[in-house]
């Protein structure tokens, strides 16, 4: 990442980072002097960026139109004191997608099309609302301390998994719409009647068991489009491998043995993001 790039992020009232910049690394010194006040988050901040090169800085703060959800305010928000359990759970999800990736990547001679670092790891609060518990653009993840979802460290490894995904879908010039789009519409549409999605017919079909308040499966939520469905996919296949990969046990019902719209779904994604690693078999 560039000096410039990392010191946007990490910009604040007060804080001035011009002397990093003839440092031998002005990311590392930015880094350095952005949390000299936080020395917990320090040593986080500054392993997350040795091992990944990614840097933890701020999102800035805007009304956000939620679509669905309504408008909702951010502020930027450090992930130190209160919040560093935060910043401890994003490193942890760093460190374990380290590790599967590496194991995949033991198994296929082609290239994993998942990148997960170096990313631009953006902290805010939502003000009086829980969501959105994080979004992802243009290889930034926007993680918010408020948000619901980020209950533990496996949620928040789940969710990061998630919303890297959308980095890579949109860096793959908006692989779902084209791949999945067709299949995704297959599916809506033979679950539809009278113009409503029924969720009892679109189960088998969920790659995730995620629900939309009032609605049906966050994959499947009207407005959220084929998008959601394949992060959810990816999500997918990253907890039945990591299953597979750390207990040999495989998932009592692996996704891609449902209907054949499952399948056809997942191997698609193998191929284009998973180096065409599969360890799932069917029963
Ligand atoms: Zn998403």
């Amino acid at each position: 990442m560039s000096a410039d790039a990392a010191q946007a992020l990490l910009a604040r009232e007060g804080l001035d980072l011009t002397a990093c910049r003839n440092a031998p690394d002005p990311v590392r010194c930015s880094l350095e002097a952005a949390y000299r006040d936080a020395p917990d988050a320090a040593e986080v901040v500054l392993s997350i960026y040795d091992r990944t090169g990614s840097v933890t800085g701020l999102e800035p703060g805007r009304v956000m139109d939620g679509g669905w959800r309504g408008e909702i305010t951010l502020v930027p928000e450090r992930p130190v004191g209160k919040h560093l359990r935060h910043l401890r759970w994003v490193a942890a999800s760093l460190e374990d997608f380290t590790w599967f990736f590496g194991a995949l990547q033991e198994l296929s001679a082609d290239p994993m099309g998942y990148r997960f670092a170096p990313l631009e790891l953006a902290f805010f609060r939502s003000v009086r609302r829980t969501t959105p518990s994080a979004y992802a653009v243009g290889w930034r993840v926007a993680y918010n301390v408020n948000g619901s979802l980020h209950r533990g460290e496996k949620a928040v490894r789940e969710t990061m998994f998630h919303e890297i995904f959308h980095l890579n879908d949109a860096a793959h010039g908006g692989w779902s719409e084209a791949a999945l789009g067709p299949i995704f519409d297959r599916i809506v549409a033979r679950c539809t009647t009278g113009g409503k999605l029924s969720t009892p017919c679109l189960r088998p079909y969920a790659p995730g068991t995620t629900m939309v308040r009032g609605g049906t499966f966050y994959a499947f939520q009207p407005g959220n489009g084929v998008g959601e469905y394949a992060a959810e996919l990816a999500l997918r296949y990253y907890r039945e491998h990591r299953q597979k990969l750390k207990t040999a046990r495989v998932s009592p019902r692996p996704f891609k043995c449902g209907p054949p719209e499952n399948a056809e779904a997942w191997d698609a994604m193998v191929a284009t993001f998973f180096g065409g690693v599969d360890l799932v078999a069917c029963p």
